[in-house]
């Protein structure tokens, strides 16, 4: 369910919200006691349906991890590289027979529900956790 909209009663105070079904594109309408804004970045587009002239508040980043073969990093235990060229830390973490490595963190102006890897991102994870993981040459041919 996507909140569209809030409503209100006579006295401007917030009674209710507007919804859409985004499986069937049905929408609803429905009475509230209560209304908790728990929607991370997208926090002042819901604001803005209370008040389209608030001050938005959030600064917006994204950051991505990379799956690599389990290969790059044999064994149990998860790596934590503690300085990287952007003043932060980067994780390989096992899972499955794959290793997580991330994550980046990148200033975004436009706030996606779906973000998409950026190439400096993907980039700049191959770059560090290269200089750290590293495939038996047999493996590697
Ligand atoms: C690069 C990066 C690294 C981070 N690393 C860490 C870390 O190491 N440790 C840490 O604690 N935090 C970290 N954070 C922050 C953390 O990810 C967020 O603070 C946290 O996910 C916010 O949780 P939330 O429940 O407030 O929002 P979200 O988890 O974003 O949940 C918001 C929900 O609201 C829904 N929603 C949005 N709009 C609507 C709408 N109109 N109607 C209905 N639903 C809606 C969304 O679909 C979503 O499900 C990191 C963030 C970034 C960008």
């Amino acid at each position: 369910m996507k909140v569209t909209g809030l409503d209100k009663d006579g006295g401007q105070q917030l009674n209710g919200v507007k919804a859409t079904d985004t499986e069937t594109g049905k929408e609803y309408k429905f009475k509230t006691r209560g209304i908790i804004n728990c929607t991370g970045v997208f926090v002042d587009d819901i604001l803005e349906m209370d008040d389209p002239a608030i001050k938005r508040k959030i600064v917006a980043s994204q950051g991505v991890h990379l799956v690599l073969d389990r290969s790059f990093l044999p064994g149990d235990n998860a790596l934590m590289i503690p300085k990287t060229s952007d003043g932060r830390v980067l994780f390989a973490v096992p899972w499955h027979n794959k290793v997580v490595v991330g994550t980046t963190d990148n200033p975004v102006n436009e706030i996606s529900l779906d973000p998409v890897a950026m190439e400096k991102e993907i980039q700049f994870i191959l770059e560090t956790a290269g200089q750290y993981l590293e495939k038996p040459r047999s493996e590697a041919m």
